[in-house]
């Protein structure tokens, strides 16, 4: 509500400027201030604020989460600098330590881990000999 008043009293006042500075050509402030009025409606017909283009800012905030995902607590090997930095796979992570100023590189490792029932070779037999009663019942 705020923005709206501001809004208008700057068309009003530079309606009043427009219409005092034309005065003389036009007869008179008062149709001077409504042809200002005029104008910048017209002004703003031709000229509109652009909208924020929708898919770059859903882009922009799909890569800050993922950013945001690979964000970690990094340390310098010297022990008396830690930050909040993002970290990739396939990528060199190269850092500057700002307070002994050598520079480090933090290596990602990882290994996959089964989370479903480990193979049994108990189960597999078990389970080949519950199939062989059942083709004996044939
Ligand atoms: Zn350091």
């Amino acid at each position: 509500m705020k923005q709206f008043w501001l809004a208008i009293s700057i068309t009003i006042l530079l309606a009043l400027g427009f219409g005092y500075v034309v005065q003389e050509f036009i007869g008179g402030i008062g149709k001077g201030f409504i042809a200002g009025i005029i104008l910048q409606f017209i002004a703003f017909m031709i000229y509109r604020p652009a909208k924020p283009d929708e898919s770059l800012e859903i882009a922009e905030s799909t890569l800050d989460s993922i950013v945001d995902l690979q964000t970690t607590l990094i340390e310098c090997p010297c022990g008396k600098n830690s930050f909040y930095e993002p970290i990739f796979i396939n990528k060199d992570n190269n850092f500057t330590c700002n307070v002994c100023g050598s520079k480090f590189r933090v290596d990602i490792t990882h290994e996959s881990i089964l989370l479903t029932e480990p193979v049994s070779l108990v189960n597999v037999f078990n389970n080949l000999k519950d199939k062989e009663k059942g083709l004996d019942s044939y």
